[in-house]
């Protein structure tokens, strides 16, 4: 075991460095040879490593590099080194993070970095959470205790008595809300299809005056962070208006969240930390391995009845139940990794990060503006939309740019026009990069 677990490493070093400097997407060939792969279910075992090196040989190269310093598509962060090592060393215990009883270290890395994590976000002290997979999740999981709670003030307990019959609940998002927003709502038997949604401006802000007024059951979800163009939903106001209503406010902050974590982006989630519950990526701007997401919900009682396996309301004993407040039961240890990384980074290194990150995004803009193409947000935080001409153009570009291989931009639609989107998410990427990739795209466009 002990040999193969150093070849592991050994490979994932090697990939490591390379990636730095290989081309982002995975070439034809090495797409094509993951037809390898493909064979009927193996009669009799294989020498793990072999299966490790048919792995590395096969695989590898059939990665796209997104642990690497120049990939920007969607939002996706590298890896820290000491959230991936971590990772490592979390996979050899191979705990099952449910339970206290089960995996002590677990337990006690969760609640050490939840506390962390509450602080540096800027969040109530004392809310609960959940460790899940990611943003989809961490939303349907939160969303889940307010819907719950929002009922139980009218009388209705869906724990017990699910939802058929119950009273209706008003469901508000933006008009820019995330798709899988729509999507946790609708698992929730929220629908996808009956949310209200309010207007928003030219940044995919929901316009605070053209609030509705709200009667009865309600939730809001707001957003801090608009995948397209970085913007914050005006949380205050929002806030404000709901809760006269008696309205839940939930804020999906899958990336934007993190902007508080930065003393010189703060201002932009101002009021964030007024609402009810929230939701955001570690996988994102925290830099860990996947999958990695949470909920916070400023009532823990609320999560812990909405998702504890017990419908009995038992007491907590010494240490916080992880299992209580997730979906799941068994599951890997996430808080390992989000102590690991917010251990080594610290608060000052968390805020560089973020705005490193951000300071990319602005050069991006910079560089292509100068170069003669239009933005087509206001950039004030990691998103950057780029557009080259006509859709037509645009498809191209994007395609030639994924092809060229320095970088990797993806396509998005931003209230009806075409774009290339630009997130600059990772540890890794640096000034340099950014002007590598400036130079690569301005070169394909033109
Ligand atoms: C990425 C993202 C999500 C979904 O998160 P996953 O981790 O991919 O499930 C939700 N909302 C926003 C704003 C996002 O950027």
């Amino acid at each position: 075991m002990a040999e193969l677990i150093r070849d592991a490493a050994e490979r994932a070093a090697r990939y490591l460095e390379d990636i730095q400097e290989r081309r982002v997407r995975p070439s034809a060939e090495a797409v094509d040879g993951l037809a390898q792969f493909v064979e009927p279910m193996p009669d009799g075992p294989t020498d793990p490593q072999e299966v490790l090196r048919l792995l590395d040989e096969i695989g590898s190269p059939g990665t796209t590099g997104m642990a690497g310093p120049r990939f920007f598509g969607f939002v996706i962060g590298g890896a820290l080194p000491a959230a991936l090592a971590a990772n490592w060393l979390s996979s050899a215990w191979d705990q099952n993070a449910g339970l206290f009883a089960a995996t002590p270290v677990g337990t006690v890395l969760e609640e050490v970095s939840l506390a962390w994590l509450l602080d540096v976000l800027g969040l109530p002290a004392g809310s609960g959470a959940a460790f899940v997979t990611g943003g989809t999740m961490a939303n349907f999981t939160a969303l889940a205790a307010a819907r719950n709670s929002v009922l139980r003030r009218v009388g209705w307990e869906v724990e017990r008595d699910g939802l058929f019959g119950a009273p209706s609940i008003e469901v508000l998002v933006g008009g820019e809300a995330h798709p899988s927003l729509r999507k946790s709502l609708g698992m929730l038997g929220m629908g996808r299809e009956r949310l209200t949604n309010v207007p928003v401006d030219g940044q995919g802000r929901m316009i605070a005056e053209q609030f509705p007024d709200l009667h009865g059951p309600a939730i809001v979800c707001i957003q801090a962070g608009n995948v397209n163009t970085g913007s914050f939903d005006p949380a205050h106001e929002i806030c404000e208006r709901a809760h006269a209503a008696g309205a839940w406010v939930h804020v999906d902050g899958a990336f934007g969240l993190w902007a508080a974590a930065s003393p010189a982006l703060a201002h932009l989630a101002a009021g964030v930390n007024e609402a009810d519950s929230w939701a955001t990526d570690a996988h994102k701007w925290l830099n860990v391995p996947y999958d990695s997401g949470l909920a916070f919900v400023r009532d823990p009682a609320t999560l812990r009845a909405a998702m504890g396996i017990t419908a009995a309301y038992l007491p907590e004993g010494a240490h916080r139940e992880p299992s209580h407040y997730t979906p799941e039961l068994s599951r890997r240890a996430r808080g390992v990794e989000i102590w690991a990384a917010m251990k080594s980074l610290g608060r000052s290194g968390l805020a560089e990060m973020i705005e490193r990150d951000c300071r990319c995004a602005a050069r991006f803009a910079a560089g292509l503006t100068a170069a003669g193409f239009e933005i087509l947000n206001d950039v004030v935080l990691n998103q950057v939309l780029v557009s080259f001409g006509s859709p037509e153009v645009n498809a191209r570009v994007i395609e030639a740019v994924q092809e060229e291989g320095t970088c990797w931009c993806g396509p998005t639609l931003w209230q009806g026009r075409t774009a290339m989107r630009i997130s600059v998410s990772s540890w890794r990427t640096t000034e340099a990069d950014v002007d590598k990739s400036l130079a690569a795209i301005v070169r394909v466009a033109r």
